[in-house]
């Protein structure tokens, strides 16, 4: 961006009452990080970056001295957006750099250059992405909990009364969505008490992604000013489905050419769709470690029987036409990507995504997908035949990544082995923790 349109941005910032940036930048574990700058300093966050400490952010790998201990997050003047719920501040996405050069665990940039391996076919990504979540309240005794007490019904989806008590919190998440430019599509209850979802236009991918991060920062701070938490917890409840994040995936060409649908081919599907959908299953124990990766997530994708009568979530690594009991729905020409929960680092289960459905389109070896028709909750009830599932936890499903070869080579060995390291610190740390279910079972027995 030329010096001269920036100038020009940041005075229409002035004029919009602006007097800070909040530079943000995702860590690898997810969570949106960044610091306050006052606008005057735009330019320098622009071609230089903000400036953080490198090993005080989760995988970035920085060694505590030297050049490459800085980590700058280069503002994308693009995406600077006053916020609505922030008056003065102007939120801004940041690409991670390191001693001057894009740094290789910046999950920005892993989706940067799985999206560069597809522009140079000339092809766009497009992602519509599905947040569901819980609003809980800190109770006196410091726990928290479903916040909503009235909420309570056995088959809770599309409750309007909650929709109703819950008015002001939801129209503040409207307004300031509208304001920020989501093309909001509605907002309902999900499938378990304190449970709700919003929809919002697709995108492309990138855009997509920085939006998602975008919304869990409104929803958190719009929660808090309401007194309560947003929870991007997969599974919260033992007894009722958890929350998914679920991606709608479509390709299209150079001329804007949809290139995975065909409505005359089997499920709606194109060759490069059902490519991409083979991809995607033949890697998906791997991918759950990025896309479900946290150690509760395990808990939402499982065979569990929820209150109100399904769970919803996926299990099997099928694909099925208008199929949710499938790992993958293929829906109007595009696959639903039903692995994701809220507990991803969006950036890099895109990329994880891709790369996994790109390698389906090249290489003929990868298998077809295995398609299934018929309600695969119900067949596993009556002890029928099922697809291969997914890894029970979140141990297999790291090792799954770690022996996944295209998989690492395509995000690159740093960024797999950062997160690897991460998340099986986690792992052991769940180990080590004594339950209180383990208190119930076994304490006095035996
Ligand atoms: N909550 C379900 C999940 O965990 C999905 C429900 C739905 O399909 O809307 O994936
Ligand atoms: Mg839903």
């Amino acid at each position: 961006m030329s010096l001269s349109s920036l100038d020009t941005q940041m005075h229409t910032l002035r004029q919009q009452g602006i007097h800070s940036v909040m530079t943000t930048f995702t860590d690898l574990l997810g969570a949106p990080k960044g610091k306050l700058v006052p606008l005057e300093a735009l330019p320098d966050v622009v071609a230089i970056g903000a400036g953080f400490a490198g090993p005080s952010i989760w995988g970035t790998g920085l060694p505590r001295m030297g050049e490459r201990s800085e980590y700058f997050g280069r503002v994308v003047p693009e995406s600077l957006r006053p916020l609505p719920w922030l008056p003065g501040v102007a939120h801004a996405v940041c690409d991670g750099f390191a001693g001057g050069q894009p740094l290789d665990t910046c999950s920005r940039q892993v989706l940067r250059r799985q999206l560069a391996r597809l522009r140079e076919r000339g092809w766009t990504l497009w992602v519509g992405i599905e947040p569901e979540f819980f609003l809980l309240h800190r109770g006196a005794d410091g726990r928290l909990g479903v916040a909503d007490s009235e909420d309570r019904l056995d088959k809770p989806s599309y409750d309007l009364q909650a929709i109703v008590r819950n008015h002001a919190l939801l129209d503040d998440m409207r307004r300031h969505l509208v304001a920020l430019g989501f093309g909001l599509q509605q907002m309902d209850h999900e499938d378990a008490c304190g449970q709700y979802e919003i929809n919002y236009r697709h995108d492309e991918a990138m855009a997509a992604a920085d939006r998602f991060q975008l919304f869990k920062l409104t929803a958190h701070a719009v929660a808090a000013q309401h007194g309560l938490v947003y929870s991007g917890m997969p599974k919260p409840l033992a007894r009722a489905p958890g929350s998914g994040l679920h991606f709608h995936l479509s390709l299209t060409g150079a001329d804007a050419q949809a290139l995975m649908a065909d409505p005359a081919g089997p499920l709606g599907l194109s060759p490069a769709g059902q490519r991409f959908a083979a991809g995607l299953l033949h890697h998906a124990d791997a991918l759950a470690a990025v896309c479900a990766p946290t150690v509760n997530s395990y808990k939402r994708l499982a065979v569990s029987e929820s209150a109100s009568g399904t769970t919803w979530s996926p299990v099997w690594k099928a694909v099925g036409d208008n199929n949710r009991t499938c790992l993958l729905r293929a829906v109007a020409g595009r696959l639903e990507w039903r692995l994701p929960d809220p507990s991803c680092n969006v950036y890099l289960a895109l990329a994880a995504t891709l790369a996994a459905g790109l390698h389906g389109i090249d290489d003929p070896t990868v298998p077809g997908p295995t398609v299934r028709d018929d309600d695969l909750y119900a067949c596993h009830a009556q002890g029928g035949t099922l697809p291969p599932r997914l890894p029970r936890d979140l141990g297999a499903a790291l090792d799954a990544l770690a022996l996944d070869r295209p998989l690492v080579d395509a995000l690159g060995e740093t960024v797999c082995g950062q997160f690897l390291a991460l998340k099986r610190a986690e792992w052991a740390q769940w180990h080590a923790h004594v339950s209180d279910w383990e208190w119930q079972r076994y304490a006095a027995a035996g």
